[in-house]
């Protein structure tokens, strides 16, 4: 079916990552539309953390030039709150949030110990178990769901199009570029592809001929009743990520990964499980003991993909001139400011004029062995019930 519809530039995929790109190009003027297979936000966009600030990237100093302005910019609410703190309810984990401090202040951030009055100045909920506590002055958080709103709206408000429940099937490429792209609504004609659809990046790419390396894993959240609203709001410890929202909901996440073939990568996969759900309200109750009778009211499974080295990639496809990859391997939320504006530049230039991306480009991946996922233990295990409380148990 050819609509005879087309757009300057097409991006694939409606989560924070592409929403933002067509934002940021959309500043510029540009023609835009994004596809989206189901509703925007609806996978690990808005089931995540909500955590920002990622120290070892190379979009770090621009994720937090514009975390604190990006409300404004937008014109929506984000809910960000910055700062960040973390617990230590033992020896390993106290190390290893005094070697974050070192790498924060290695990039010229503010972070530093506080002892344990201190720390229950901010956390009034820690319990005799604690250890100590750290404060990184950048980051923060912000709320994942009115932050994918936010964007769209704001594109929207330029005159940028989405189009949900519209799902990309394949690319028609001629001379060296994507010509049109085919939806399960018709052919849409483009001068640029921006494909940032998850986990659904790698099937995707193989349509045009290009191997991606992505393992995809499942990671579930609980949010409790509501408690009363702490200083800090991103407040991480035993093994878990977290924040509290502006209700005083605390939405908590960690692991294990469980590991997923693409095949399995389907709505039953968003459902959470009792097993890692308590997993999750066990850390929790000792990360804050005097929190031990709270209700759990919520829980949610979202589904990331994963490069080998955990990095994201943001690059233009070998032989596809006018095609752009953007995958975040699992840190996609925070980043998402800096990675629209990277990808609307590699898009519309040709090049990121704001930093240096050269360590997130596929090619570092060539060459990989073939067995890398199984290499890594990454690979999915029996599917039981006994597995799954069997590794959770461990
Ligand atoms: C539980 C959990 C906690 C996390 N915590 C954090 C955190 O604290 N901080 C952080 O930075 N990151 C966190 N992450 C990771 C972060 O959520 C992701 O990296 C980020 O949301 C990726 O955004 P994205 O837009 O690239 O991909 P996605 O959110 O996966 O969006 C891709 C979109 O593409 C669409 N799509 C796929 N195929 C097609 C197609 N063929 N046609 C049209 N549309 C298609 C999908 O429907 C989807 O909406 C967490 C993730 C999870 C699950």
């Amino acid at each position: 079916m050819r609509t005879g519809k087309s757009a300057r530039i097409v991006v694939v995929g409606g989560g924070v990552t592409g929403l933002s790109t067509a934002w940021w190009l959309a500043q510029r003027g540009i023609d835009v539309v994004v596809f989206e297979k189901g509703i925007v936000g609806w996978e690990a966009s808005g089931r995540n953390g909500g955590g920002v600030g990622h120290d070892y990237s190379p979009l770090f100093a621009e994720e937090q030039r514009l975390w604190p302005n990006l409300s404004d910019m937008l014109g929506y609410p984000t809910e960000f709150r910055p700062n960040r703190l973390q617990i230590a309810l033992d020896e390993a984990q106290y190390n290893r949030a005094k070697d974050a401090v070192r790498i924060a202040n290695h990039v010229g951030k503010e972070a530093q110990a506080l002892d344990l009055e201190e720390l229950r100045e901010f956390v009034p909920f820690v319990g005799d178990n604690a250890i100590g506590g750290f404060l990184f002055k950048f980051g923060g958080h912000a709320n994942p769901q009115r932050t994918v709103q936010a964007y769209a709206w704001a594109l929207q408000d330029l005159g940028g199009t989405i189009m949900q429940n519209t799902e990309v099937r394949s690319f028609e490429v001629s001379g060296g570029n994507v010509k049109t792209v085919v939806t399960d609504s018709g052919v849409f004609g483009c001068d640029g592809v921006v494909i940032t659809a998850g986990p659904q990046t790698r099937p995707l790419l193989a349509k045009v001929g290009v191997f991606i390396p992505l393992a995809l894993a499942r990671l579930e959240m609980i949010v409790t009743a509501p408690v009363p609203l702490m200083r800090v709001g991103i407040i991480g410890g035993n093994g878990l990520y977290g924040r509290q929202t502006l209700r005083g909901n605390l939405a908590y996440g960690g692991g294990p990964h469980e590991w997923l073939s693409f095949e399995e990568d389907g709505h039953k996969r968003r459902l959470p499980t009792t097993s890692l759900s308590q997993f999750i309200a066990k850390r929790l109750q000792q990360l804050y003991p005097k929190l031990e009778h709270i209700r759990v009211i919520r829980s949610w499974a979202g589904i990331v993909e994963n490069t080998p080295d955990g990095r994201p990639v943001l690059d233009r496809l070998p032989y596809l001139d006018n095609v752009v990859v953007g995958t975040m391997s699992s840190v996609g939320f925070g980043l998402s400011p800096a990675s629209g504006r990277a990808l609307s530049e590699l898009a519309l230039d040709g090049t990121c004029n704001f930093a240096d991306l050269s360590s997130m480009k596929l090619s570092r991946f060539d060459g990989l062995a073939t067995d890398w996922q199984a290499a890594k233990g990454w690979t999915p295990p029996e599917r039981s019930h006994t597995s799954t409380m069997a590794r959770v148990g461990q």
